[in-house]
């Protein structure tokens, strides 16, 4: 095993091959806040690229009801209690020292044991501490689909006196967006035996390679994000390969710069930001502010990795709802949950602006610049006064042309009179 540095743990951990990072990384920042679960993006995909016969079942996207929704079914509480019985019987915590945050780790140091650390401490035999779904765990894209947790008031039903206010409502739950993160050290690829998996040099993109995959299912059984899939009819496995033609530039509507995926392209609920990032030789993200991504996963860090604690580095980033129980949402997207919801709830004048530019074009931005306008609005939030200026957001693509314009204040259109009732 190799010493790898995983700045979303804070610290170096054991990984089957050396450190090798891409130049820039397939990225994307989705706001759970927004997501109406019209699973567009869901059908997009599978109209895409798993149209056909053996590919019934996947769902390469999905969006799942949390907490009890789940593609495969439980796959999250399934793996956390394996590596919460691995915790229990080394005797450890797996727990975040989040006092000291720096550069270099964001979210402080994560003082328990990886998938990979787990497996090895266990001595399983295994590069990474996972399952093998059942076949029948895999039939549907959401089981149980919009099932909000039981009532917590005292009233008969259990209904609360004072209903559901912010921060945390007494019944919930969000729609998690889940696609494959495409991971700085995907577990997928540490565990395929016949070095199948592969992640691109000039992208960060992870590839099935389809000639070497003989259909042994480890990338099935180490991803504990389950987002490789077995196909029966070609005998191989199969995952995202995150449209890459597109991010390539090679779709005819591209115009030749990198465009983003079918899934993210198609959202109606406006809530998801694709892109790639600058990478340093040693992994770090380049400094780069006027890049929307970097700008809210790096300087505002609303946006957050999905169970890092499971140590692959995944890259894609969600800001967390603001009306669920918190303890929840720090195990999913670890300890930087408060401070994101804090940020989101009282968002900086650059954060409003950059939130117009989601889906507000099909190609990725590259730079954004913000030319500022006239007070607003004022209020106060959390105790604290804001404002909102009515700000202009223009985006960039890959070679600097302009492909977004966009108005914090959006502008309002009056129907002449003898149009009113018209469509
Ligand atoms: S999410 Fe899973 S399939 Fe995708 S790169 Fe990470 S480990 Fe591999
Ligand atoms: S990036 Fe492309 S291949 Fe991957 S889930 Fe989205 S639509 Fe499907
Ligand atoms: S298309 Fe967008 S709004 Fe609809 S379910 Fe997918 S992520 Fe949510």
């Amino acid at each position: 095993m190799a010493d790898v540095y995983n700045w979303q743990l804070g610290r170096a951990m054991p990984y089957p091959y050396e450190e090798a990072h891409p130049r820039r990384q397939f990225a994307a920042v989705f706001n759970i806040n927004r997501c109406i679960g019209c699973q567009t993006c869901t059908g997009a995909c599978k109209a895409t690229w798993t149209f056909s016969k053996g590919q019934e079942a996947m769902w390469w996207n999905n969006v799942e009801s949390k907490p009890y929704g789940g593609y495969p079914k439980s796959w999250d509480v399934k793996i956390l209690q394996k590596l919460d019985e691995a915790h229990r019987t080394l005797g450890e915590q797996a727990e975040w020292n989040a006092s000291a945050p720096t550069g270099e780790a964001p979210y402080g140091a994560y003082t328990g044991k990886t998938l990979i650390e787990a497996a090895a401490a266990l001595e399983t035999g295994e590069q990474v501490l996972g399952y093998l779904p059942e076949d029948s765990e895999w039939a549907a894209p959401n089981y149980y689909e919009d099932t909000a947790t039981a009532y917590k008031g005292s009233k008969p039903l259990g209904l609360s006196a004072e209903g559901a206010t912010l921060p945390a409502h007494q019944t919930w739950f969000f729609y998690l967006q889940r696609l494959c993160n495409h991971c700085t050290y995907p577990a997928c690829l540490a565990a395929c035996p016949r070095k199948a998996i592969y992640k691109r040099p000039e992208d960060g993109i992870v590839l099935i390679d389809q000639e070497r995959c003989r259909g042994y299912r480890k990338c099935v059984e180490a991803c504990p994000y389950k987002k490789p899939m077995y196909r029966g009819t070609t005998g191989t496995s199969e995952k995202c390969v995150a449209c890459y033609p597109r991010v390539e530039g090679n779709d005819p509507l591209s115009d030749g710069v990198p465009m983003e995926t079918r899934c993210m392209a198609v959202c109606p609920g406006k809530i998801r930001m694709n892109g790639l990032v600058a990478i340093a030789e040693d992994g770090a993200w380049k400094e780069d502010p006027n890049h929307p991504l970097y700008y809210m996963v790096r300087v505002e860090e609303v946006a957050l990795p999905l169970y890092p604690q499971f140590g692959t580095e995944p890259n894609i980033y969600y800001i967390p709802p603001r009306w669920a129980p918190r303890p929840y949402l720090r195990q999913m997207f670890g300890p930087g949950v408060d401070k994101a919801i804090e940020r989101y709830s009282a968002p900086s004048r650059t954060l409003l602006a950059i939130m117009q530019l989601f889906r507000a074009t099909q190609k990725m931005i590259f730079r954004y610049e913000i030319e500022e306008g006239p007070l607003v609005y004022e209020k106060e939030i959390n105790g604290q006064p804001w404002q909102m200026y009515d700000d202009t957001i223009i985006g960039f693509d890959s070679l600097g042309n302009e492909v977004a314009r966009l108005s914090v204040v959006e502008p309002m259109i009056h129907r002449t009179a003898e149009r009113a009732n018209s469509i």
